[in-house]
């Protein structure tokens, strides 16, 4: 497949080309756990990897294989692994490339469950673990340049929307000689292409965006190819593998990624925009909003500003649990991504895990409300927001 085809393009024809069994159009679903060889000798051959061809589903599968593709072909990548969740894509490339006396610097605000590994399983195993006011790109910097093997940055963040420029940091990241990883799980590459700015690996929940209907749990890495082998290889003996059934979901959702991406970036800036003006909503943090105080930064190294947006409302959590209620037009679930609109407090969706106290020294309000646009009709999901904040 050629790589320069645009991204709607790939999304629909990339890495399917290989996949063709019995003249079927569509990629087929290979639940077989073995692959059977008549001839020893190529068998050998293929478990060598001297030879293109499946062994056991631990390690490779052809419907896994044309997810990873097609993620490889949208990413700009030179390689692409998958994983049977976004958090084992993200552990098994930490864990495949740091040793204990490794030192990874990072930002406060990424995911949850990432943030974990960072605070409590790295340095069990004797990594030593920077985390940088997000923000501060000086201070990320200084960390960096004071010795740095892996540089892990996500942007946008969640749920505080905050944008890390990639330019500057992967160049800060590779002056010191590290991998640079970057979680592109809330822009996706049709709104953001990390490898463009020399980041090493582009890791995703694949859970959210790129599948997009909510039914299927992966996640994927792509990037450099040795350290794209080096995170399979961990992987492949790890275990966490994506399943074949997951696959083809995820490769179905794909297939219509760029049209939902630019619905409901459109769908998150009308709703943004509504809800800047409205008169119980403290602030709101959309990358596409003027007043996001780095809006210009993301306009530079996003082509479009993505489906996520958080808002504060007035009075808080009891606020926030009168509110959610009355929206009849989104889940109120800890998810993101989907063609469905979904909601929730990061108390119970990205920082369940966190105290008030630690959420509160995060800078994410009790008030806070995480909106993922679906792919409704704009008008609609701002009348039922406009319905559900009349309740304050
Ligand atoms: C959800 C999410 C993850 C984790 O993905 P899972 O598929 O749930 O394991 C990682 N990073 C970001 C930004 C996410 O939103």
């Amino acid at each position: 497949m050629d790589p320069a085809l645009d991204p709607a393009t790939l999304a629909v024809w990339g890495g399917e080309d290989r996949s063709l069994l019995e003249r079927a159009t569509q990629v087929p679903v290979v639940h077989s756990v073995a692959f059977t060889y008549d001839d020893v000798d190529e068998w050998e051959a293929v478990a060598r990897g001297e030879a293109t061809g499946h062994i056991y589903g631990r390690n490779t599968n052809p419907t896994v294989a044309v997810f990873e593709e097609k993620v490889r072909l949208l990413e700009g990548a030179e390689a692409a692994t998958s994983a049977a969740t976004g958090m084992a894509a993200i552990s098994n490339a930490l864990h495949a490339v740091l040793a204990p006396g490794k030192r990874v610097v990072s930002v406060k605000d990424t995911y949850g469950g990432t943030s974990e590994v960072f605070t409590d399983f790295l340095p069990r195993y004797g990594v030593d673990v920077t985390l940088v006011d997000t923000t501060d790109f000086d201070a990320i910097e200084q960390e960096v340049a004071s010795g740095c093997d892996v540089l892990y940055l996500e942007t946008p963040t969640n749920p505080t929307l905050k944008i890390l420029d990639l330019e500057r940091l992967i160049a800060a990241g590779h002056g010191a000689g590290a991998v640079v990883m970057v979680d592109n799980t809330f822009a996706t590459p049709i709104n953001q292409s990390p490898i463009a700015f020399g980041a090493d690996l582009v890791l995703h929940s694949a859970t959210k965006f790129l599948g997009g209907h909510a039914d299927a749990l992966g996640g994927v890495a792509a990037g450099r190819a040795d350290l794209i082998d080096r995170v399979f290889h961990y992987r492949e003996i790890n275990g966490a593998t994506l399943d074949p059934m997951a696959a083809y979901l995820l490769l179905r959702g794909l297939k219509t990624l760029h049209l939902r991406i630019e619905r409901q970036s459109a769908n998150a800036a009308a709703v943004a925009a509504f809800l800047e003006d409205h008169r119980r909503v403290e602030y709101v943090r959309y990358p596409g909003l003027a007043s996001h105080p780095q809006h210009e930064l993301a306009a530079r190294q996003m082509r479009g500003f993505g489906g996520m947006l958080s808002f504060s409302i007035e009075g808080g959590l009891p606020a926030v649990k009168r509110v959610l209620p009355r929206l009849r037009l989104a889940h109120r679930a800890a998810n993101l991504g989907s063609v469905e609109t979904t909601v929730g407090p990061p108390a119970t969706t990205s920082h369940v895990e966190v105290s008030p106290e630690g959420r509160a020294a995060l800078g994410i309000p009790e008030g806070l409300i995480r909106y993922s646009a679906g792919i409704e009709h704009a008008d609609d999901l701002i009348a039922d927001l406009d319905h559900a904040l009349a309740a304050l």
